[in-house]
């Protein structure tokens, strides 16, 4: 916080549709009067001993802001370079990827009472990048899990659920195959969960959740999800299918130190720079990040304006239905505000 009252928060605006829905956010941040003074920085991958990386300004900024909001990162496929978006997570050892999903009134899905969180476990798992050639035609691919990483995934998930009311933490794993690694995950869950007596703890196989919450997502309203990372990743976009797709749902990458809060869709090129994109996805992880910062009343009124503008169902976005550009989508919530 400087002293000017306003908190200085790191925007990455991101390839594709970024720059446009970023631009949304940052209309209704100002007509909210919400004290915070962006510092747009660039992430345009840079090589450095022989490794792509991001260029050492955009590392200060967040090193220096905690905070950050990003749009999408295009990451092109089969051209030898690493996911930016598992080089910010590397480098700021974002460890946790917090995932809510709550229906939307006014855009109708087969249900209309999802209030989900899934929190994916973000640094190593299967996503570890540990691959090699055994002979021609063979590959492995390792799954890499620590007690560590567990911990701290684990030990968040408890503690979030204390912070957001939910009741229960539910362990989701595939222990009864790969009893190594997800066993230990499991394992180590059990052991964190003697620290939070006052949070219910219990397991389920990730095949059973997922017939589960495509049959019925209600009884999960009241328990939040922990998970390796493939599983989160997966399961977390099958939840993002109940709500309504991908332009609905945020997330945020949370670190010991640093966080940085992200839709969790991805640069859209075929609908780039034409004013079609939703930003609803952008905003919800703004309001997070808001949350995060203890902003909770402009997160709170933001959100109504969001909410009450898709109940709304005039001014929506072609995604949802509509016919509004991003901007007339994004006017809209600023007149509610
Ligand atoms: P995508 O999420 O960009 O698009 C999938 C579909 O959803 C497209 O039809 C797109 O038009 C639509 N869509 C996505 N966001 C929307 C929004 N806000 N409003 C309206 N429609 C929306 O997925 P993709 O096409 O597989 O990936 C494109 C690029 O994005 C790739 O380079 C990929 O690597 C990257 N990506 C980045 C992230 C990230 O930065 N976190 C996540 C996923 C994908």
């Amino acid at each position: 916080k400087g002293s000017d009252g306003n908190y200085t928060v790191t925007l990455i605006e991101g390839d594709g549709i970024g720059p446009e829905i970023s631009q949304s956010v940052k209309d209704i941040f100002a007509a909210a009067k919400v004290p915070i003074k962006w510092e747009p920085v660039d992430v345009t991958p840079i090589l450095k001993d022989g490794r792509t990386t991001i260029p050492d300004e955009a590392i200060k900024s967040v090193q220096k802001n905690y905070v950050a909001l990003k749009g999408p990162l295009a990451t092109p496929v089969g051209k030898g370079h690493v996911s930016l978006n598992l080089t910010l997570r590397r480098t700021f050892n974002l460890f946790a990827n917090l995932r809510p999903c709550r229906s939307v009134a006014g855009y109708k899905t087969p249900y209309d009472n999802v209030d989900t969180v899934l929190i994916r476990e973000n640094t190593e798992g299967e996503y570890s990048g540990i691959e090699h050639v055994v002979v021609d035609g063979v590959v492995q691919s390792i799954k890499l899990i620590t007690r560590e990483a567990s911990e701290r995934v684990l030990r968040f998930a408890f503690q979030h659920a204390q912070s957001s009311g939910k009741k229960k933490v539910r362990v989701v794993h595939k222990a009864t195959i790969m009893k190594m690694s997800d066993g230990l995950f499991l394992n180590t869950a059990r052991d964190v969960a003697k620290e939070f007596p006052d949070v219910e703890f219990d397991a389920e196989l990730l095949d059973n959740t997922c017939l589960k919450m495509v049959t019925d997502p209600t009884p999960y309203n009241d328990k939040v999800l922990v998970m390796p990372n493939l599983y989160g990743d997966i399961l977390s976009d099958m939840c993002a299918g109940l709500i309504g797709g991908l332009g609905l749902t945020p997330s945020g990458n949370i670190g010991d130190e640093c966080s940085i809060f992200e839709a969790v869709h991805g640069s859209a090129p075929d609908i780039a720079g034409k004013g079609l994109a939703n930003p609803t996805a952008l905003l919800l992880s703004s309001i997070m990040m808001l949350q995060h910062m203890g902003l909770n009343e402009h997160a709170e009124r933001i959100q109504k304006a969001a909410f009450d503008t898709l109940a709304e169902g005039k001014t929506l976005t072609g995604d949802l239905g509509g016919t509004a550009k991003t901007h007339e989508y994004a006017g809209a919530i600023i007149k509610r505000l």
